[in-house]
């Protein structure tokens, strides 16, 4: 038996997702580290032994139902257990020209952003499920972003970005509501404005900052909230 809890991040080959895998692991967790390209996981499970981290690699790219698939078998194999998904992969799509401008919007953006931040929460989580629900306190973790707050209205008008977060805290609520009576918690998260390759570094605020309120709810007591939305100060609105 592997007395060990383990934590799979999606997209922790860098940015936040990185900064969660660390905090994760400094805390005692084994870290599935979830990333696509092979040599970019490589590096960051490297990095994160080379920090004292218990990690290993997983291949997996959140666009395919396949690759999700093997995910779950290769934690199963290299684990045998899975405490812990942060669903923190996630694509802002190209802003270049007039994309994601609602009245020119151009809608392969739109799906391509949906796959990704969406459906590829989706595909993970049914993926690990099952790992999941033979934890003792499993908890679920999305990376949302304040943009899609219908009541805030905040950042750049991105009409793909930003419902696709709408989307994404809504399935939250959706798994919260399903998995009420199991052990399974369920929660999102805004991770504030930080400074990563997906924001160009155009903010003061660490992946380590971003990384926080993820890690709070990833090691929620039993009697923590459900299916909520949360940043460092408290509650974001819908
Ligand atoms: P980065 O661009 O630095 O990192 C994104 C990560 O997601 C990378 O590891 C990337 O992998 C991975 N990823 C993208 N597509 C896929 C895929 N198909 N399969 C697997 N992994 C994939 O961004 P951040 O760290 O800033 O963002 C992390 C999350 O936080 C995102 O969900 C983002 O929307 C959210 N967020 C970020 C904010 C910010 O200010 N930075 C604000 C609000 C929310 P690869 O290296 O292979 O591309």
């Amino acid at each position: 038996v592997n007395e060990t809890k383990t934590a799979l991040v999606t997209g922790a080959n860098k940015g936040i997702g990185f900064a969660i895998a660390q905090g994760l692991g400094a805390i005692g967790f084994t870290v599935a580290v979830g990333a696509r390209d092979d040599v970019r996981r490589e590096e960051a499970v490297e990095k994160l032994r080379a920090a004292g981290v218990e990690a290993f690699g997983v291949a997996l790219d959140v666009t395919s139902d396949e690759s999700a698939a093997a995910a779950a078998a290769t934690i199963e194999r290299a684990s045998g257990r899975l405490d812990v998904l942060v669903n923190n992969a996630g694509i802002g799509g190209p802003t270049d020209g007039d994309v994601q401008d609602p009245t020119k919007l151009d809608l392969g953006v739109v799906r391509a952003v949906l796959d990704t931040n969406v459906f590829g929460a989706v595909r993970v989580t049914n993926a690990v499920l099952p790992l999941l629900r033979r934890a003792d306190s499993p908890r679920i973790v999305t990376m949302s972003s304040n943009m899609g707050s219908l009541a805030l209205r905040t950042g750049p008008i991105m009409a793909a970005y930003a419902p696709s977060k709408s989307m994404l805290n809504s399935i939250t609520v959706q798994y919260a509501r399903r998995l009420a009576d199991t052990n399974v918690i369920v929660n999102a998260c805004c991770p504030g404005y930080v400074a990563t390759d997906f924001t160009g570094f155009a903010s003061p605020r660490t992946p380590e900052q971003g990384a926080a309120i993820a890690i709070r709810l990833a090691t929620l007591p039993d009697d923590g909230p459900r299916g909520g939305f949360f940043d460092d100060e408290g509650v974001v609105a819908w």
